[in-house]
């Protein structure tokens, strides 16, 4: 699947670069631009100054005869398309001047006299010259006592470094933006890469190809954390999968020897069809083994309901020790049956608030688990206890065969059952539904274990709310 070309990452920020290149560089030359206009026009002014200067000095000296002599050879000096000067009176009557005939454009302007003669300093203008559309710089200032000096310059510099300006402006601005466009690309095609590589990952991963994974340049930036967190993800993904297909797998499994027996049940029921004392025994088998399905899907949906948080636990305060001791009164006869030594130890009063019936098939299952597997005349003991932390304690110690280590997590998980443990009745449901029970009530249960000696079960339970009575 091809992007929109205009839609991509990589256009966007191109575009984005480019555009803050270019609006910088633009904000730079306006920023250059003002400057320098602003430093000649400051140094036209201070020139303007300097001549009024003079003129008065003049006028001291000479009178001001001497002033309108010097005006004309002043301006024949400069050159008289360049600069003027006039001399006047405070009422604006020119008395003496400069050639004027490239100036003739500038009048006398009586407001800036007015300002002149109220503030005794000097007045700036700045004046257009139609024909040619140039700028001048005009002074009023007063030279005597009764001597206004108008003076100006043409700004022919200024519009020379305005065209000059324009064109090195263009050029660098186009330079700018196709620099910027095409370093803007480089860059973000360079960023964006790791970004293809995790796309193509994604696209290349189906139900039967799960081992793929994002390569990892290890230089720790954000696309490498993105692929460490993208593969990360896979690997949950891959173990999430691989766990549904060997439950689905052992579901199947679990379903079929049931169903089988269930199925040979009404085969003989068939063959032997005049036998009344066949059809009920055949019927009650198969109520029996109906009874071990539902039992095990009704378990099944209890733990997926706890673990999606939608267990329907109803909490009241139950007496620990007086169910713990029920159980083990109960389970009494199976120790017996193969003479294991079976005690029970129960501490006096422990109330904690919990959902009674599921503890109790909670703790029945470790319990069958502990008689199942140990062998006859071994034993078995119970321990129910305070723990200093606010949580009750049983502990179910058996001299069974033991579990290996690595297999400590994999007996919680549903319908897991160890290869050795395929010969002794059970659906693999028992700790799974035991531990979901227990974290269910903010406890948990674990396991400690060591091979041909025997294993513990330990089962935590928070008091809760409620106080040792
Ligand atoms: P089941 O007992 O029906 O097989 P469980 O979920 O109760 O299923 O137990 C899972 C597995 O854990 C058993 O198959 C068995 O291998 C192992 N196991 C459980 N309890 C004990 C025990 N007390 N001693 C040795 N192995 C045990």
């Amino acid at each position: 699947m091809m992007p929109d070309l205009f839609k991509t990452i990589a256009f966007r920020l191109t575009l984005w670069y480019a555009g803050i290149f270019s609006v910088s560089s633009c904000v730079a030359f306006a920023l250059f631009y003002f400057l320098a206009t602003q430093t000649l026009q400051e140094q036209t002014d201070r020139d303007l100054l300097e001549k009024a200067r003079y003129f008065s000095t003049v006028i001291q000296r000479n009178g001001i005869m001497g002033a309108s002599k010097l005006a004309v050879i002043e301006a024949q000096a400069a050159g008289e398309k360049r600069i003027f000067f006039r001399l006047l009176y405070p009422n604006g009557e020119v008395f003496a001047s400069s050639h004027m005939s490239y100036w003739k454009d500038i009048s006398i302007d009586q407001g800036a006299i007015n300002t002149l003669a109220r503030t005794k300093g000097h007045v700036f203008m700045t004046w257009l010259i139609t024909p040619n559309d140039q700028k001048a710089r005009v002074l009023y200032s007063f030279v005597a006592d009764n001597v206004i000096l108008q003076t100006g310059v043409a700004m022919d510099f200024q519009s020379k470094f305005i065209s000059a300006f324009k064109t090195v402006f263009i050029v660098s601005m186009g330079f700018i933006i196709i620099f910027s466009a095409v370093s803007g690309l480089f860059l973000s095609k360079k960023a964006l890469s790791g970004v293809k590589a995790i796309t193509r990952t994604a696209n290349s991963i189906t139900g039967a190809n799960l081992e793929e994974r994002v390569p990892q340049t290890g230089n720790q930036d954000e696309l490498d954390l993105l692929a460490v967190t993208f593969n990360r993800m896979l690997d949950r993904i891959e173990a999430l999968i691989k766990s549904i297909r060997e439950m689905s797998d052992n579901i199947a499994h679990d379903l079929k020897s049931p169903l089988t027996r269930i199925r040979g049940f009404a085969e003989i029921a068939l063959v032997n069809m005049d036998e009344i004392d066949t059809y009920r025994g055949m019927a009650a088998n198969t109520i029996e083994e109906s009874d071990r399905l539902l039992d095990m899907i009704n378990t099944m949906l209890v733990i997926s309901r706890a673990e999606s948080g939608e267990g329907q636990f109803l909490y009241k305060p139950v007496d620990l020790s007086a169910m713990v001791q029920e159980a083990c009164d109960l389970f009494v006869p199976v120790a017996e049956d193969k003479q294991i030594q079976f005690t029970c130890e129960v501490a006096d009063y422990i109330e904690i608030e919990a959902d009674a019936k599921m503890l109790q098939r909670a703790f029945s299952n470790l319990l069958d688990n502990a008689l199942k597997y140990t062998r006859e005349k071994g034993r078995v003991h119970v321990r129910l206890e305070r723990e200093s932390n606010g949580t009750a304690q049983i502990l179910i110690t058996d001299t069974g065969p033991g579990i290996d280590p690595k297999y400590f997590e994999k007996i919680f998980e549903r319908f897991y059952r160890a290869e050795s443990s395929r010969t002794s009745p059970g659906t693999g449901l028992g700790l799974s539904f035991a531990r979901t029970v227990a974290r269910q009530h903010k406890g948990d249960l674990t396991v400690a274990s060591q091979l041909g000696k025997g294993t513990v079960f330990t089962m935590r339970l928070p008091y809760r709310n409620t106080q040792i009575i």
